[in-house]
């Protein structure tokens, strides 16, 4: 076995990956993180080492598409580590759909099971297979894991899970999956070691980032969270709306006779932060605006954020913790203090210098629940699962086979 993990997240016109060493245990080392922005339009490579240092890359120039991205990401790194070898590569999926309830190692029935989940996630699944079939050409014979960010919400109850439709429609697959169950499977697992008074408890995950969503967590296993059928659904986002009124869509189809990829299109990429500010997704730039539009936007986005919390406290009868997590959530102070305010109704109470400070613990001691920042690593996550799946599948074969 080689010694090195590849981990891909392969979007619309982004590649991001991370290296990883595989060790025993479960903190593999970080080698190198870093992306292809602007695949399609005006490529550009950027890569840190593990202390965050930016590296020095040749010019993405020749990127078109996922095949060209992964091999000038994979001709940068084997000039790298020239001496190490590529023992697996671990993909960011989207949908696993109703069967996967953990990580699969990709075959081609895997993989034809997974392109019919396509018009499940018609915007994240085609270019995370993408990456996945560009890995397969590119480096034949090393093992491919697909982790879904369906999975960890496998554990909602059957109440949770329900689309209220027609009992028929659930049978084509109109269920509650949730998602960003990577990012949120890697803080439960950590909670035990950074915040072990609550781990076994009650606690609410609010995952802000440029998609954001919430997550209710009973001793560490997910019971509820704010997306739905898509990742539409639930708290407002950078450009997505998060819950509307079904009727509305109904009318922007019937009343205004917009296409479906129009519909499409301003549901996934011109409403949330951006459509509201008229101005940014980008919640810096917004708290820095004076402008209405930005700060109706900033509003709207803490209003449902503390709306949601409600909402996942009734589900868990009340709570004992509370996390931030994601480029929103770790880095602004002033988005954790007004959700925090908010919340005072819990008996939760800020500690504002430990905000300020980005302290990992962030309440009062009187605080009735305490509240953390912890930094998610859906990277890691993915890494973790790729190493345990193939020495759980190279055990069973060596089982079946009877070879030591
Ligand atoms: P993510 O999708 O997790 O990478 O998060 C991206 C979001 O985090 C964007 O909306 C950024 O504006 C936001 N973000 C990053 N740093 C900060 C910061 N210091 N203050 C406020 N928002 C931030």
């Amino acid at each position: 076995m080689g010694e090195l993990a590849l981990v891909l997240n392969s979007g619309s016109s982004s590649l991001k990956f991370a290296v990883f060493r595989a060790v025993a245990g479960d903190d593999w080392p970080l080698l190198v993180r870093g992306n292809i922005q602007g695949i399609g339009t005006a490529p550009q490579m950027s890569a840190h080492d593990q202390d965050g240092a930016a590296l020095s890359i040749p010019p993405a120039t020749q990127v078109r598409d996922a095949q060209s991205a992964l091999t000038h990401v994979l001709g940068w790194l084997r000039s790298r580590f020239a001496a190490a070898d590529l023992f697996a590569v671990g993909h960011r999926v989207v949908h696993g759909g109703p069967r996967h309830a953990g990580p699969a190692l990709v075959t081609p029935e895997v993989l034809s099971e997974l392109r019919a989940l396509v018009p499940f996630a018609p915007l994240h699944q085609p270019y995370n297979l993408a990456a996945i079939e560009a890995a397969a050409q590119q480096r034949p014979g090393v093992p491919q894991v697909a982790c879904f960010d369906t999975s960890f919400h496998r554990s909602l109850p059957a109440v949770a899970r329900l689309v209220p439709l027609p009992a028929a429609l659930g049978e084509k697959g109109l269920q509650r999956y949730g998602f960003h169950g990577l990012s949120y499977e890697y803080i439960a697992s950590v909670l035990p070691r950074v915040a072990p008074q609550i781990a076994a408890g009650r606690v609410i995950v609010a995952h802000l980032g440029s998609g954001a969503s919430m997550c209710a967590l009973r001793a560490g296993v997910s019971v509820e969270n704010s997306f739905g059928f898509t990742a539409l659904d639930g708290l407002c986002m950078g450009t997505r709306p998060g819950s509307v009124d079904p009727g509305v869509i109904l009318y922007l189809f019937q009343g205004l006779g917009m296409s479906a990829k129009e519909v499409e299109t301003l549901l996934y990429k011109k409403s949330g932060l951006l459509g509201i500010s008229g101005l940014s997704n980008d919640m810096r730039e917004l708290e820095r605006s004076e402008t209405a539009g930005a700060r109706l936007a900033v509003d709207y986005f803490l209003y449902r954020a503390a709306q949601e919390i409600g909402a996942l406290c009734a589900v868990l009868g009340g709570i004992d913790g509370l996390v931030f997590t994601a480029g929103i959530g770790e880095n602004s102070p002033y988005v954790r203090r007004r959700i925090c305010q908010a919340c005072a109704w819990l008996g939760i109470e800020l500690d504002e210098a430990a905000n300020q400070a980005g302290a990992t613990r962030i309440s009062t001691a009187a605080s009735a629940a305490s509240v953390w920042v912890i930094p998610t690593n859906e990277e890691l996550m993915i890494a973790r699962h790729t190493g345990r799946l193939l020495a759980a599948d190279g055990a069973a074969r060596r089982q079946r086979t009877g070879s030591p």
